[in-house]
């Protein structure tokens, strides 16, 4: 989960309705623009059963059809699963393989390890080295699961599913395509940072902020063009300090350690799920890694603040975002991807 911040210029007079919904462990905010109230509850409500299905469908660590998934994988024997949770699977896998599996949603028991699945932050000592290395070493990745129509097969019997890279990222593309089923063409959906937004905020364009990963406030804002996602991954959630080193909720599956390198990444794209799964690939990726794996992603709009406060973009952001923060940081213009 991301923390971006909407920047709102709202005024009493403007037909801006907003509801916050509180789904996926965290707050997911609507905004639509010029929408009757009657339309907008609708919408809510729809909104609020997508949300609440996907939370119940795809939750690691409580029962649901992700964790009877998971219980399946640990055999070689192959099952079925009901047609809808196919198009996620599907999905995640192609983005995982694209990335070189640095986005990998099958290290679950890693995740479990460091004691990420779980509602409470851990708050060390870290695991025991060996335990970490004996993990790594038997490779679970997207590559073991084999999907066959609606049947399933896993390879790698440490092969264990966590979608909390891509969940909000899908939920919030789910949304969007719901709303524009309701006729609604104005809209902003944030979940804890992942946003897409489709058309404007009246007469001028949705204008997101995207946080400062070291401080509290805005560090940069964009302002959206019709249909695109934003998302930022950052060290900053869900981390824990042990013996002043922190240890990010974000894992490098080469290593099994927490990311350190990066501070966070934001990307913008038309889908919030490639922007999500790209935002936590770049960043385990290394700084002079991260542009081949946007390439193979197909991710042309990245910011990449390192750990140390060097921040790298790509040319076509760098023309559309502008920095709050004074003085603004110096830029490495990467090559166009
Ligand atoms: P995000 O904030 O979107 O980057 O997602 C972070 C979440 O993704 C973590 O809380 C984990 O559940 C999961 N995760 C951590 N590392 C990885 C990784 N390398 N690949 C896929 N999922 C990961
Ligand atoms: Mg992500």
């Amino acid at each position: 989960m991301l923390l971006v911040t909407l920047l709102c210029s709202c005024s009493k007079s403007e037909p801006l309705y907003q509801e916050q919904i509180f789904a996926l462990g965290s707050l997911v905010e609507i905004s639509l623009w010029g929408v009757d109230p009657a339309l907008a509850a609708q919408a809510s409500a729809r909104l609020t059963e997508d949300f609440n299905r996907i939370h119940t469908t795809w939750h690691a660590w409580e029962p649901s059809a992700l964790t009877r998934i998971n219980e399946h994988l640990t055999r070689a024997a192959a099952f079925s699963v009901d047609a809808e949770l196919i198009p996620l699977l599907t999905r995640a896998r192609a983005l995982s393989l694209a990335s070189g599996g640095l986005f990998n949603p099958g290290i679950g028991k890693l995740l479990a390890l460091w004691g990420f699945q779980s509602d409470e932050r851990p708050n060390g000592p870290p695991p025991d080295a060996p335990a970490i290395a004996a993990l790594v070493a038997r490779h679970p990745g997207m590559a073991d699961l084999h999907i066959d129509g609606t049947t399933l097969r896993s390879a790698n019997p440490a092969l264990q599913l966590d979608f909390g890279a891509i969940g909000q990222g899908y939920a919030v593309d789910i949304a969007i395509e719901h709303l524009r089923r309701l006729g609604i063409h104005n809209a902003l959906v944030n979940a804890s940072g992942d946003i897409r937004v489709i058309g404007k905020h009246g007469k001028r364009p949705w204008r997101i902020g995207i946080r400062d990963p070291r401080g509290p406030g805005i560090l940069a804002s964009i302002e959206m063009q019709g249909d695109e996602s934003i998302v930022t991954s950052g060290d900053y959630e869900r981390y824990f300090k042990y013996k002043g080193k922190r240890y990010s909720h974000i894992l490098d599956p080469r290593s099994g350690y927490p990311v350190n390198g990066a501070a966070s990444v934001t990307v913008l794209h038309d889908n919030a799920i490639v922007a999500d799964a790209a935002s936590t690939a770049l960043l385990v990726a290394g700084a002079n890694e991260w542009q081949g794996v946007a390439r193979a992603l197909g991710v042309k709009h990245v910011m990449r603040i390192a750990a140390n406060g060097t921040v790298q973009m790509t040319p076509l952001l760098a023309q559309r975002l502008h920095f709050e923060a004074a003085p603004a940081p110096k830029v490495e213009l990467v090559a166009p991807l």
